[in-house]
Parts: C-alpha cells; sequence; structure tokens
C-alpha cells in the first residue's frame, strides 16, 4: 500500500487537513497542508475550511486547534505525543500563584494544558510573547510555564515579570559553551537562537526568533552560514526555503522525542479509523479560547 496515495485519498474523503509543525519528519513535512510555528498552526486551524484537523506535532498544540476550531474533528495521530514542559504547570498551580499576586494578569505561553489555558489571561507563542508582553496594561505578570521565555520577555519591559519554573528539555541542552566552539569554528556564522533557550545561550545569539521566524530571517538575510539553536527538525524547511546556505548545530544537534513519534502510519490510521480525537469539556474549551482569542487579537 502506497501510504502517501491512500492519506491523500483519505484527506478528501474526510474534508480533512494536515497541520504539521516545523519540527516534524521530513515525510510528515511532506504530506501536510501546512507546516508552521504554534501561531501559524493555530491561525490556519482556526480558519480552515474542513470538517477534519490531523495535527502532527504534540498535544498541546492539537489542543490550542481544538478550542480555536470546536466544530471540527481534530486528530492527534500520536496519541502519546505530549510536551514535558507543557507538564510542568497544572491549573491549581497557577491559580495559587494568582492568589499570591493579586493584581497581576497572566500570561500562558500555548506550550501548557488546556485546563491551565482555561484559567489565564492571555495565551502568546514564542512568535508573539514579547509583543504581547509589552502591550499588556498591568505593572506585574505571571508568566508561565517556561522561564525561559519569561526571561527573554523581561528583558523588553520595566513591568514585573514573575516567572514559573517550567522550561524546555530540549532546548536547554543547547550549551553556550558549544555556542562558543562552534562561533570559532564558523567565524562568519550568525547564531540564530530560539528564545526557550537558557539566557546565557541567548546572550550568544545574533537574532532570537520562533521556529518560522527563523525560517523568514535566514530566507531574507545576505549571510550564508547559520548556528542553529533549536530543535534539528528545523533543517528540513531550512534546506527547502535557503538552498545553498550552510547551517551548523553547536555539539549535538537537539531532538524532541515527542515530535518525532509521529509516522505516516499513523496519520493513516488516525485518518482511517479517526482515532485520537482530542476530546475537551465545553466549560475548558469556552474559558480556553477566551485567552486565545486575546492573545490573536494582540498578537494581529
Ligand atoms: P514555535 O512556536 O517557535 O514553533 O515553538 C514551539 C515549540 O514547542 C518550540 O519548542
Ligand atoms: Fe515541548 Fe521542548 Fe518539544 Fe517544544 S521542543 S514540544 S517545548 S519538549
Amino acid at each position: 500500500m502506497d501510504l502517501r496515495q491512500e492519506i491523500n485519498r483519505l484527506k478528501k474523503e474526510k474534508n480533512a487537513l494536515i497541520l504539521a509543525h516545523n519540527y516534524q519528519i521530513p515525510e510528515i513535512q511532506e504530506i501536510a497542508d501546512c507546516c508552521g510555528d504554534s501561531l501559524e498552526l493555530s491561525r490556519r486551524a482556526e480558519s480552515a475550511d474542513c470538517a477534519v484537523i490531523v495535527f502532527c506535532g504534540v498535544r498541546f498544540m492539537a489542543e490550542s486547534a481544538k478550542i480555536l476550531a470546536p466544530q471540527k474533528i481534530v486528530l492527534l495521530p500520536a496519541a502519546d505525543a505530549g510536551c514535558p514542559m507543557a507538564d510542568m504547570i497544572s491549573a491549581a498551580d497557577l491559580l495559587a500563584l494568582k492568589k499570591q499576586h493579586p493584581g497581576a494578569m497572566a500570561v500562558t505561553y500555548v506550550n501548557s494544558g488546556a485546563e491551565v489555558k482555561a484559567v489565564t489571561d492571555i495565551c502568546c507563542t514564542s512568535a508573539n510573547a514579547v509583543k504581547i508582553v509589552q502591550k499588556i496594561d498591568a505593572p506585574e505578570i505571571i508568566f508561565s510555564p517556561d522561564r525561559n521565555l519569561a526571561a527573554w520577555c523581561a528583558r523588553f519591559t520595566d513591568k514585573k515579570i514573575i516567572p514559573w519554573k517550567g522550561f524546555c528539555i530540549v532546548h536547554e541542552k543547547i550549551r553556550a559553551e558549544d555556542i562558543i566552539q562552534a562561533k570559532k569554528n564558523h567565524p562568519e556564522a550568525l547564531f540564530i537562537a530560539h528564545p526557550e533557550c537558557r539566557a546565557d545561550v541567548v546572550d550568544l545569539a545574533d537574532r532570537v526568533e520562533s521556529t518560522s521566524g527563523m525560517l523568514r530571517f535566514i530566507k531574507s538575510s545576505p549571510v550564508e552560514k547559520f548556528i542553529i539553536g533549536t530543535e534539528e527538525g528545523i533543517i528540513t524547511r531550512l534546506r527547502q526555503d535557503s538552498p545553498g546556505k550552510s547551517f551548523f548545530y553547536p555539539g549535538t544537534a537537539p531532538v524532541c522525542a515527542n515530535m518525532k513519534k509521529t509516522r505516516l502510519e499513523d496519520v493513516y490510521n488516525a485518518l482511517e479509523k479517526m482515532q485520537h480525537e482530542i476530546i475537551l469539556p465545553p466549560q475548558i474549551i469556552l474559558q480556553a479560547r477566551a485567552s486565545l482569542d486575546r492573545m490573536l487579537e494582540f498578537s494581529a
């Protein structure tokens, strides 16, 4: 059986759209209707004219799609693809923090569970976090769950940022000493970092961007060589969008095991059996939707 052909057939039959995050394996990016960062995929999920969304990514992303498009069936082909950072905060944790800081606004990175989004004032992604923190009209901001994205945003505002202690286990593996070595090996290269990297790594960056922000920046730059400070899957689109340019990883290329769980077989099975549907309580959808809507409004 030709899986690609079968997926295409099922896609038409079920009126489905396949969304894939920039870290997905090449075969998945190839069959996807749209590849992107968290913000782009959320926008696409909301505006898509389809009955079914097959989300090739991790659970919080598929949940965001369901929250933004509750009338659509959202499938997560690799049902156990989670994000460890998203599991580092619960709704109870955030509520307790809000109680301690009653005057603060709660900004929550989309890498979080639906229940956490439901008790949040406004969500953000790596692409719009700085803009949202700057726009918010409150002297104090609770920023969760990523301590590194919180620290990155704090560089651009006088507001008091109260960070949660979560982090990305993949991006925190990127070490400053490896960047220094990579810069020595490739002195003409620019270092582009994701804001989930540690502060000492971000300090060494020539540019800090979301995954799609990196793709755009590198494509439009006259520079030919880049040291990449994010998960290795981005290389697929970097090579497509910027052929002829050279990319280097500091140390060993970081891999997000959860982002690599989705295979063509999983996409086929999800569509064929309509399995691994994201189901969320209507009340959670309603409350979380308000936080995601505010984000889309603020970042427009
Ligand atoms: P982007 O929104 O920048 O694609 O990041 C999502 C993510 O999980 C990075 O680890
Ligand atoms: Fe979560 Fe990090 Fe994987 Fe992104 S790279 S999905 S933040 S574990």
